[in-house]
């Protein structure tokens, strides 16, 4: 009753837009907090903690990202199909706030010998595979549906959508950059379990705004097959039968997280199964026009394999070099590695603003979407070209922090032009019957990128002792050698989408100018 008498009801807004979308930004913003605070940490971490070698650390956040960024096409096909979006969400943020404080257990740090023999503590490890397998099941739940959710809040056509977006996706950034701030710092000064400690306990604040929130979402994202949740199996609800088993996969994802080739079998496997779905989908429910629409949208959500895939070296060989062959420090002050990470949210909430206003502003002249694309993919090529000039006029010392400042700014414009645009892309040109799989398998993309990422950052793998890199010169040519690659590939990716993105634009339907007109 309440429900209807608040569906019935006109609309408030806040800042233009339905009030739910605060209770999404906030709760997102929570959730990136959490995990983009990890995440900052991970590398030194694995590395200095644990005495993992520059490799297996890559490697193990390369089988973890992925596993993260994958499962949410699972999350979205049950949301889809059972739980509603909202039920998804509140279930992903409890595993959220579970596998956070799990993080915070760091048992005994690894010793090494005089002859190079590494103990570990294999239970805290355990412990930690563990965590990170909660994690992947509640970013699962979480991350695409809360993004379709956004999508919900507008109806077709709402010419505030877009704007949306570029909201919801700076209260994703100041989620990070409060992270990289404060999770690095309490992790660096206090002790790794504060860091990841605090990061659980954003993601709860995160929960609570979300459950609080329930009234202003106005009865958006409920699921829309209550029958089968009501409905009793093997004397169990279908809706707990359904939570009891995504719990239980936690077990599959702990043993997959230390396995990096079943990871990249299962990559392999969701890639091809949700391709085939989508062709399988495409022929047989959909028109013409539709077709063309999905068509268009697995394209460009192939290309953004490739902008991950070299955007996400921030998490690892970036971090590493910041650590290692950065002079880090900005007038007098000394900032830690993990803490460059927070140039890129920084830059987001300062420029998303403005990206926004720009695609408006150039009025017929804003490129159409994959045009977009194709300028992300070679910004993020010249952000790694920023990088070798930095290093390569830093002679024999250390290379200058603003290098790495201008990566992250070019990294960044090349983010703007390709996250949120393209997240608004998927929730008008997925067929709407789809659009929690679709946005999956967005996410999916991701996923491979960071598996891709992590292999390419191995590129520039350094010989430790200790957690440490010992020869700075041998450690500035890995990185050369590595950010060198990756400024060919992002150019020449962005040159190959540019040149077939009149077809991609004719295969949208229109829905590309009502893109850039903000419908
Ligand atoms: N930084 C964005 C986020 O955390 C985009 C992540 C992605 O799609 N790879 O949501």
């Amino acid at each position: 009753m309440l429900e209807t008498s608040i569906n019935n009801s006109p609309e408030k807004t806040f800042f233009g837009h339905p009030r739910g979308l605060f209770i999404l930004f906030f709760t997102e913003m929570w959730e990136r907090f959490s995990f983009y605070g990890m995440k900052a940490l991970l590398i030194f971490y694995l590395t200095k903690y644990h005495l993992f070698s520059d490799s297996s650390g890559n490697l193990l956040i390369g089988s973890y990202a992925a596993l993260v960024y994958a499962v949410p096409v699972l999350g979205g096909i049950i949301a889809d199909k059972y739980l509603g979006f909202r039920k998804a969400i509140i279930f992903g943020g409890i595993m959220l706030v579970l596998g956070h404080l799990g993080m915070a257990y760091e048992g005994n740090a690894a010793t090494q010998s005089m002859t190079g023999e590494i103990t570990r503590d294999n239970f805290a490890l355990q412990i930690f595979y563990f965590s990170l397998s909660l994690i992947i099941v509640g970013v699962g739940f979480l991350k695409a549906n809360i993004s379709s959710l956004v999508g919900e809040l507008y109806e077709e056509g709402d010419n505030r959508r877009d704007s949306g977006f570029t909201l919801f996706y700076m209260g994703i950034n100041l989620g990070s950059f409060l992270a990289t701030l404060i999770c690095v710092w309490l992790g660096e000064t206090y002790g790794w379990s504060y860091g990841f400690g605090a990061a659980g306990v954003g993601m709860f604040f995160g929960l609570l705004t979300f459950i609080s929130g329930k009234k202003l979402l106005r009865g958006k994202g409920e699921s829309n097959n209550t029958v089968f949740l009501e409905k009793k199996s093997f004397g169990i609800k279908n809706e707990w039968l359904i939570y009891l088993g995504s719990t239980l996969s936690a077990l599959l994802f702990w043993q997959m997280v230390q396995n990096h080739d079943a990871v990249s079998i299962a990559l392999q496997l969701a890639g091809a199964a949700s391709f085939i779905y989508i062709v399988y989908y495409a022929i047989t429910q959909l028109n013409g026009k539709a077709r063309g629409q999905l068509a268009a949208l697995t394209i460009l959500i192939v290309f953004t394999i490739v902008f991950w895939a070299l955007f996400e070296q921030a998490y690892t060989s970036m971090n590493l070099f910041a650590d290692r062959i950065l002079d880090r420090t900005i007038f007098s002050f000394e900032v830690s590695a993990g803490q460059f990470l927070s140039f890129n949210a920084l830059f987001i909430i300062l420029l998303a603003p403005i990206f926004a206003w720009m695609w408006v502003k150039l009025g017929k002249y804003n490129p159409n979407t994959a045009v977009k694309f194709a300028i992300a993919l070679m910004l993020v090529g010249l952000g790694f070209g920023a990088l070798v000039m930095g290093i390569n006029v830093s002679g024999v010392g250390k290379v200058a922090a603003i290098w790495l400042i201008l990566a992250y700014f070019l990294h960044t414009c090349g983010e703007l032009s390709l996250s949120p645009v393209g997240l608004s892309a998927v929730t008008k040109l997925s067929p709407p019957k789809i659009l929690g799989f679709m946005m999956g398998v967005w996410f999916l993309a991701t996923a491979s990128s960071e598996f891709i990422a992590s292999i390419l950052a191995n590129i520039a793998s350094v010989d430790t002792s200790n957690g440490e890199a010992p020869d700075l010169n041998i450690a500035k040519q890995s990185y050369l050698k590595l950010f060198e690659y990756l400024y060919y590939t992002g150019i020449a990716f962005g040159v190959l989408l540019l040149i077939i993105s009149p077809l991609i634009k004719k295969l949208m339907h229109g829905v590309d100018k009502e893109l850039n007109e903000g419908k």
